[in-house]
Order: C-alpha cells, then sequence, then structure tokens
C-alpha cells in the first residue's frame, strides 16, 4: 500500500495510519472526498509556513524566544476561565485574559489582567477540547505575537497564512492516482461526497 496524497496540500498520508489515529473519522471522510487533511487544516492554512504568515526561522534564523522560531504558539485555557497560558512545565507563561472564544473564530482579543492592553491575535485553528483531570481544556494554534514585526512575512502566501495551492495547483491527479493505490477501500464510496464526480 502506498501513501494517500493531500488533494488540496500534497501531504502524503499512510493509509493506515490515517484512517486508524492519525485523522479522526470525520477527518479521516474529509481527506478521502478530497476536502484537504489536518496539514492543511482542510484547505484553510499556507502549508509554507503552517499558516503563520511569517518565514519560520529556520529559513532566516530570526529567532523568537517565546516561539522558538516556529511564528505559532498553542495556547490553552480552562473552558469557564479566562486565562491563556502556552509552553510547558516548568516554563509555562501567560499569553493574556479572554473571557469567550467563538468557536472556528479568526481572531481572539486577549487584554492584560486589568483589562488594559487589549490587542487581536490571529487564530490558526481550533482543537477539539480535551478533557483532562484539572477540567475541559480548549486549545488554539495562534500567530506567535511577539516576532509578528520582526520576522519576514512567508512569500508563499505574501503574509496572509492562508491557504494557497502550489504553482501547480492542486494536487487532484496524484490524489486520484494515491486513492487507486492506497487503498484497499472502494474510493468511490467516499468520492461520492466530494466535488470531484
Ligand atoms: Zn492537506
Ligand atoms: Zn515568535
Ligand atoms: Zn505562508
Amino acid at each position: 500500500m502506498s501513501d494517500i496524497v493531500c488533494r488540496k496540500c500534497g501531504e502524503p498520508w499512510n493509509s493506515y495510519g490515517a484512517r486508524d489515529g492519525e485523522m479522526t473519522f470525520t477527518e479521516y471522510k474529509r481527506f478521502m472526498c478530497g476536502d484537504g487533511c489536518p496539514a492543511c487544516n482542510f484547505g484553510t492554512i499556507c502549508t509554507q509556513c503552517r499558516g503563520t504568515g511569517r518565514e519560520p526561522a529556520a529559513f532566516n534564523g530570526i529567532e523568537c524566544p517565546e516561539c522558538l522560531g516556529g511564528r505559532y504558539l498553542i495556547i490553552r485555557a480552562n473552558i469557564d476561565g479566562d486565562v491563556w497560558r502556552y509552553g510547558y512545565s516548568p516554563g509555562i507563561r501567560i499569553l493574556g485574559y479572554c473571557r469567550a472564544v467563538v468557536k472556528s473564530s479568526k481572531t481572539i482579543t486577549m487584554q492584560d489582567a486589568d483589562g488594559s492592553n487589549r490587542r487581536e491575535i490571529r487564530v490558526i485553528r481550533h482543537y477539539s477540547i480535551k478533557r483532562t483531570r484539572d477540567g475541559s481544556i480548549i486549545e488554539l494554534m495562534v500567530a506567535c505575537p511577539y516576532c509578528r514585526d520582526s520576522a519576514p512575512p512567508c512569500q508563499w502566501c505574501k503574509g496572509t497564512g492562508e491557504y494557497h495551492p502550489h504553482q501547480e495547483g492542486e494536487h487532484i491527479d496524484e490524489f486520484l492516482d494515491s486513492l487507486m493505490d492506497g487503498t484497499d477501500e472502494d474510493p468511490l464510496a467516499y468520492l461520492g461526497g466530494g466535488d470531484l464526480l
């Protein structure tokens, strides 16, 4: 069995891995319909910069102590709390305070504990709610606000972070070919739900 190639971004996925754990069942169904994959957030983020809109430090050596040059932060808050934190123990830091986050919103407004210094932070990705011993946790991937101005814009998406197909366009032929080779399921069962047929 060979890999199945994402129609939107060309990311190769092992068909067993994708079906058994790397994607949720809903994600797998969308992937098989040609709707994209988690790497391109289903055709919504630039795969060159992972949706940050900035060139990662690996490309230009401009470091950032907060995101370590990745240009994004994974932030989390308790579902009924307002403190957003990032990093890992013992280096956990507070990004800011924000009460409600609307599912699928593209920005989040952070402020300091006393309500001052309001600023917009761009949300790249919403993760599903995680249940932990400390309660239910919301997790977001956001563009790192600390190196936003110093890091050069991604040349691929011109700094927007939005999905931008490769110059050759989407990977439709590779996707269809890989579907035929990459799975023992009937690809037509999924394709019927997409817009290719
Ligand atoms: Zn993809
Ligand atoms: Zn940064
Ligand atoms: Zn980009």
